[in-house]
């Protein structure tokens, strides 16, 4: 392990779970309401600047391996748990 915490906030275990998220993580806005987004976004590249819950902005660090992001009210998520449930399974 580098160190980093366990994915115990609520924000990450809504992702973690797949849950729908109620606001856009690039855009902040209502998800119902975003049908457009840049490729990078709609990839799911991007650094996530919006927490997917409550749509507040959050503070964002980007790293040379991944992101790490942080919403006041539903804690952290980071980049690296992502990678580790997204992996592809083909
Ligand atoms: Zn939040």
């Amino acid at each position: 392990m580098s160190g980093l915490s366990e994915p115990t906030s609520e924000l990450a275990a809504a992702v973690l779970a797949g849950d729908e998220p109620i606001f856009h993580p690039n855009t902040g806005k209502p998800i119902e309401e975003v049908f457009t987004l840049h490729p990078a976004a709609a990839a799911g590249l991007d650094v996530p600047r919006y927490c997917q819950i409550c749509g507040r902005r959050m503070v964002a660090q980007v790293r040379p391996d991944g992101w790490h992001t942080k919403c006041s009210r539903h804690g952290e998520l980071d980049s690296e748990w992502l990678y580790v449930e997204h992996l592809p399974e083909s």
